[in-house]
């Protein structure tokens, strides 16, 4: 059943690529899209639904940015990028794939644990960590709100091994170390229960975008926005005009100059830009010789974090591949030295959580801090510039629109954030079209 579903998707989103190498030169449209990832889909997506026209220009040689199901490597699927539907209550992609039919897996933060040497931690219970998380809520929430913001890491400026933990979740969750992050911009995030995609996250973006006019190996390095009539975007395929753009481009690409704006952006655009930088996450599953029935969803070597090597190691539901998580300067650090450094971090963090239990069979590793069109995992927020997001997501002169998971929504740095934030921008564009919206 899981086969069949999977395949009916490929062969949707294979349809979608058939679609972009037929369009040939499109010379004007309503609007220009940038980005065949999660927002750029459902920008599309929206726009078709309203009777616009619109083509999405596409980096790479495939669709759904940093939503990747890998099935070659590890015979199995891996998810490079997103795996969870976080806070499946209000994540408009949880509807989706139940229309769609996709099986959706329950997952927990409270099915984890910590581990020391092949056993479960004497010295922390994954009890206090969680008690150290809800204690840390009532605390923000009670006490703190409406003070000046501040890193997220001196709010527990003295940790207790279990709120080295908590710390330890942060840096996983926000891509980066927690010093380094803003407190309110951390703070004004949903978060609740989760689910996972039983086909994997990347083929379902791909199923979703499913007959959308996608144009792949089209970087567009030139974005004119001067003309009164529109907007017009330049590459190596030509140039394209249109009367509107959206922009879903990753604000680390964006920030590096790679897409450049003719006039500069405004200057607060340009500085919420910055304000808005890539962490970093790599991932390196590991699929072992058999499965460890007793391990939990979320299994933490203790020591690593107690040593500030954050980390966390996602089991898979069968408990036979493990995927480490490795944020923040660490994940820096390794990825400058290599693969190799990378997958010997998480063998040690393996090590550590089961013994010598089992074998690593087959493994794999990502590298997205040196993809050219991502520049790392997803955009938190710098301390004190908790206008960043808004300014970001405000329409320039109507016709510029920043849409992603850097955008104004309670569910940014996720998809789900980046499918509402997309399609948000479709409708502002439209309606400046004089579009009927319902
Ligand atoms: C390792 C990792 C784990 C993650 N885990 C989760 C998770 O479990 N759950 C979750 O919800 N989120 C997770 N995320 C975040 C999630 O992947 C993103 O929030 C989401 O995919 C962003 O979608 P987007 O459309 O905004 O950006 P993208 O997916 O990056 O799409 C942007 C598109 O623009 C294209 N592009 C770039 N430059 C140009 C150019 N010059 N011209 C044309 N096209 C260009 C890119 O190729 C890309 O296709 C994870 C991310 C990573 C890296």
């Amino acid at each position: 059943m899981l086969m069949d579903r999977r395949a009916a998707l490929a062969g949707l989103g294979v349809a979608a690529i058939g679609f972009a190498a037929r369009a040939g030169t499109v010379t004007d449209t309503d609007v220009i899209i940038i980005g065949a990832g999660v927002a750029g889909i459902s920008a599309a997506r929206a726009l078709k639904a309203l009777g616009l026209s619109a083509v999405i220009l596409e980096a790479r040689d495939r669709i759904g940015g940093r939503a990747l199901t890998e099935t070659g490597t590890l015979g199995r699927a891996f998810d490079r990028g997103p795996y969870w539907l976080h806070n499946k209550a209000t994540n408009p992609l949880v509807p989706l794939a139940r229309q769609a039919g996709v099986g959706l897996l329950e997952s927990s933060y409270s099915d984890g644990a910590a581990f020391d040497q092949g056993s479960l931690s004497r010295d922390v219970t994954w009890k206090a960590v969680l008690g150290a998380a809800s204690t840390w809520e009532l605390r923000q929430r009670l006490l703190l709100t409406g003070l000046k913001d501040r890193p997220l890491g001196a709010t527990i400026p003295n940790p207790t091994p279990a709120q080295r933990h908590l710390k330890n979740i942060w840096a996983v969750e926000m891509g980066d170390d927690p010093d380094r992050v803003s407190r309110d911009g951390y703070y004004v995030l949903e978060a609740g229960e989760d689910l996972i995609p039983d086909i994997g996250m990347g083929s379902l973006v791909q199923g979703l975008a499913r007959d959308l006019p996608v144009r792949l190996n089209s970087p567009v390095t030139r974005l004119t926005w001067s003309e009164a009539h529109g907007v017009t975007a330049e590459g190596a395929f030509g140039q394209i005009r249109a009367r509107k753009a959206i922009v879903t481009v990753p604000t680390g690409v964006l920030a590096s100059g790679a897409l450049r704006f003719d006039p500069a952006l405004p200057v607060a655009t340009q500085t919420a830009i910055n304000n808005l930088p890539m962490g970093a996450l790599e991932k390196v599953a590991m699929v072992l010789d058999r499965p460890i029935p007793d391990l939990p969803e979320y299994a933490i070597s203790n020591s690593h974090v107690q040593q500030g090597q954050y980390h966390a190691l996602l089991v898979s539901p069968d408990k036979q591949m493990i995927t480490a998580l490795i944020p923040g300067p660490m994940s820096r650090r390794l990825s400058a030295e290599g693969q190799p450094a990378m997958e010997a971090f998480a063998l040690s963090l393996l090590k550590n959580v089961i013994g010598s239990a089992a074998r690593v069979q087959a493994s794999a590793a990502t590298h997205w801090l040196g993809d050219a069109f991502a520049l790392g995992s997803y955009p938190h927020q710098t301390v004190g510039h908790a206008d960043a997001r808004r300014i970001y997501s405000q329409p320039i002169e109507d016709r510029l629109f920043f849409a992603g998971d850097a955008g104004d929504d309670p569910l940014a740095i996720t998809v789900g954030g980046a499918w509402r934030q997309g399609g948000k921008a479709a409708q502002s564009a439209a309606r400046l079209l004089n579009a009927r919206i319902r």
